[in-house]
């Protein structure tokens, strides 16, 4: 009987409480979609804590997203009646690898201030490096180089450990320089990607036996939410902690696996039990979610996979209504037709909240915000292109970037002359190439210049400045509150201003977004804490409780659940994708249908299917099929209908064009080519080497490049000249022509 348990035990299903209970040890929870996994992890957490097992701080929880990880926090609050604050390991795989990289960062070279980079960033950077070496960016692209780096490090492979086929995925067997001059860059950025973070992790704990043992006393019990899609290197990472205690309880779902394209491998369910020996597996065969037609259209769907486990689900839920699928002529008829029904779903007593629209590509995004902005229909996106990439966020970013992290010189030279001050591209890129053939920061080599005569007039006294600038907002930030000193940097750099002058008619949704992003700020207890979470959120924004309907991809839609579905372009290139049919074999085509499994499995009560009869992709208008998948749904769980009213032609999708890229490479100056040639020479420039270099110029050592008064010079600009002072890197040099000027050792060679 459930008398005498306590109340968070009393709702579970025999098996569900076997797998809270049996804490200790191994335990593998392999059940599908809506079987209650996420509750039982979260139960299980609740349950550790309640009986005193183990205190907040000692267990470590991983869950895919963010979002994930908040919910799990409040319904462990809510279900040991009380708030827990200190639940600081639960997260996603990346944001608790920052976590562990910001306290040991000096080990993998990394100083803690480090900078997560995001997507757009790293392709700059790469592509940077391709210009630099002289590779064809058009034809190798930084897009497919930075996904090949993804996925070296999503296996946990170094760039000295890149295999012989490796190198040869691009640039004609240059794969390894590159991805090692990327790394290198990182460092010197004092800047990781997120695909480090785990790594950087994985090298700490094997270099550092201390460090591991460390967080196994630590840990005493993991839990893993959504286990089928970690990685190689999530793996490993989960296995070497698990170490310590083997108290680990992973979750998951072997036909839900969808991040195989991002190096996810299911088979780390099937080696659960060799890795862990003695390990329990519980499965769980009880929907708790969705209606009979539901489940059996999804389980009919993923019937058509070879490679799988194989389970048995079952509901006691009504059957309800069949599965429907519709046809629609177009794309904008398409966004007609769901959004009339979700006007008559919500006429009819529910709440925009209950609607999700998943797609499999964003871009199908687009028809349906068009159609409820016109409509006044509340909608969100989750995931997705979203606040923070949007050009006035970034900037703000980098202002905050900078303040905290001199390092970073990517937030640099992305607003030392944004807003203008007449700081102009060569100047800029006089900077960064001095920086980098000195192995310093531009924020420290700029510092030196606008002491001297490297850098002029209107430019050196804005640069001076903007540097004071930077140093005084550097020292408010120990004593103000972050979202307080955004607002006063954004004010006093003159960025607000910029915009507030700005007569375009996108200018006020900008000012909108900077307030926006200083309100979202307020909810973290500090800058580094709110930056983290910037560098690791896809959903910040979506943070907002309002009664919307939610819009986002298949991918996003993991883990959650909602009364209506709608899965809209079930059409052979849209879903499966071109993508996975080009591929050709079974392996992607099976991933697509396990997504079209977890789109159908997060329907409570009803799903709706429609595909189109004309579709326009990239710019052209063709005429697709329907999705196969539409074909394998059992005719027992789905309906077709046709809906004749939504057969006509709209006008179509407008062409999308590429924005220009506005970061300005400094790859092309003499400097970096001078440096690329040294560096080539010989001279590495490993973590320690920078130090040293950097320190040798703050002390103003007189060994800088070994100038010493009296010595004879040669600058580029100046022409010949001779030494009168040498102070460290600056020295006062009596020019035959030009007479006397101040400037850097970097730009001097001895004559
Ligand atoms: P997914 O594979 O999609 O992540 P899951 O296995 O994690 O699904 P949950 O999200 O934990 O499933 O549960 C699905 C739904 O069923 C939730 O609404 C949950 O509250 C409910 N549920 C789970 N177990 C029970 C139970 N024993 N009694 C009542 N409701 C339950
Ligand atoms: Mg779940």
């Amino acid at each position: 009987g459930e008398t005498g348990l306590p109340g968070y035990l009393k709702g579970l299903n025999a098996e569900q409480r076997a797998a809270v209970e049996a804490t200790d040890g191994p335990v593998l929870v392999l059940a599908g979609a809506g079987t209650g996994k996420t509750r039982v992890l979260t139960t299980r957490l609740a349950h550790i804590l309640a009986t005193g097992r183990a205190n907040p701080w000692e267990i470590l929880s991983v869950t895919f997203t963010n979002k994930a990880a908040r919910e799990m926090k409040e319904r462990v609050g809510a279900i040991i009646g009380e708030a827990v604050e200190g639940l600081p390991w639960l997260g996603t795989f990346h944001s608790i690898a920052a976590q562990i990289l910001r306290r040991h960062a000096e080990l993998v070279g990394l100083k803690p201030s480090f900078t997560i980079l995001d997507t757009d960033d790293q392709l700059r950077l790469i592509k940077q490096i391709l210009q630099a070496e002289g590779i064809d960016d058009k034809r190798w692209t930084p897009r497919h180089l930075a996904s090949l780096i993804d996925g070296w490090k999503n296996r946990g492979i170094r760039p000295e450990k890149l295999g012989e086929e490796d190198r040869w995925t691009f640039a004609d067997g240059k794969a390894d320089v590159l991805y090692r001059l990327y790394q290198e860059r990182l460092k010197v950025l004092n800047a990781c990607d997120f695909g480090d973070l785990l790594l950087h992790n994985l090298t700490i704990f094997t270099e550092n036996a201390d460090v591991l043992a460390l967080y196994h006393r630590r840990f005493r019990y993991l839990l893993v939410d959504e286990y089928q899609d970690t990685n190689v290197c999530q793996y490993l990472w989960l296995r070497l902690l698990a170490r310590g205690s083997g108290n680990v309880c992973c979750v998951g779902d072997d036909d839900q696996s969808i991040y195989g394209w991002r190096g996810a491998e299911v088979d780390n369910i099937l080696r659960f039990e060799t890795d862990f020996p003695g390990a329990t597996v519980i499965r769980l065969e009880r929907n708790y979610r969705s209606t009979g037609h539901i489940l059996g259209a999804a389980s009919g769907l993923i019937r058509s996979n070879r490679s799988r486990l194989g389970k048995t689900l079952w509901t006691e839920d009504d059957p309800g209504e069949k599965v429907q699928v519709r046809g629609l002529w177009d794309g904008d008829a398409e966004a007609r037709f769901v959004a009339d029904e979700i006007e008559a779903f919500v006429r009819s007593g529910n709440q925009h909240n209950d609607i999700a629209i998943l797609v499999r590509a964003s871009w199908q995004m687009r028809a349906f915000e068009d159609r409820f902005i016109m409509l006044g229909l509340p909608y969100k996106v989750i995931g997705g292109p979203r606040f923070f990439e949007r050009a006035e966020v970034r900037d703000a970013h980098a202002y905050m970037r900078l303040v905290r992290s001199a390092e970073d010189d990517l937030a640099f030279e992305r607003i030392v002359n944004v807003p203008k001050r007449g700081i102009g591209e060569t100047s800029v890129q006089k900077i960064a190439a001095a920086a980098r053939s000195a192995g310093v920061s531009m924020s420290e080599m700029a510092g030196l210049m606008v002491q001297t005569d490297e850098i002029r007039g209107k430019a050196r006294t804005a640069l001076q400045v903007f540097l004071r600038d930077v140093e005084r907002w550097r020292a408010q930030a120990d004593t103000m509150r972050h979202d307080e000193l955004a607002e006063i940097i954004l004010d006093e750099s003159g960025y607000t201003a910029m915009w507030r002058e700005d007569k375009s008619p996108q200018a006020a949704g900008r000012l909108d977004n900077l307030k926006e992003l200083i309100r979202s700020m307020g909810g973290f207890d500090t800058l580094e804490a709110y930056l983290e979470h910037v560098s690791l959120v896809a959903d910040l924004d979506q943070a907002s409780d309002g009664d919307e309907v939610s819009l986002m991809t298949l991918h996003a839609a993991k883990g959650l659940e909602f009364p209506l579905v709608f899965l809209p372009g079930w059409e052979e290139t849209v879903f499966p994708s071109q993508r996975s049919l080009d591929e050709g074999g079974t392996a992607s085509l099976e991933e697509e249908r396990r997504l079209a499994y977890v789109g159908i499995t997060r329907a409570r009560e009803r799903a709706i299917i429609s595909f189109t009869a004309n579709r326009m992709i990239f710019g052209r208008w063709q005429s697709v099929l329907p999705s196969r998948f539409i074909d394998e749904l059992p005719p027992e769980h789905a309906e077709a209908k046709s809906e004749t009213g939504y057969y006509d032609a709209g006008p179509g999708f407008a062409g999308v064009s590429e924005p220009a890229d506005p970061f300005r490479s400094a790859y092309d100056s003499p400097g970096w080519k001078r440096f690329k040639a040294a560096q080539e020479s010989g001279a590495r420039r490993d973590p320690g080497v920078i130090e040293g270099k950097a320190k040798l110029i703050e002390s103003g050592d007189n060994g800088a490049g070994g100038f010493k008064r009296g010595d004879r010079v040669f600058h580029l600009k100046f022409g010949y000249g001779r030494i009168l002072v040498a102070d460290g890197a600056k020295l006062t040099v009596a020019f035959d022509k030009a007479g006397e000027k101040k400037v850097v050792s970097s730009f001097v060679e001895k004559a």
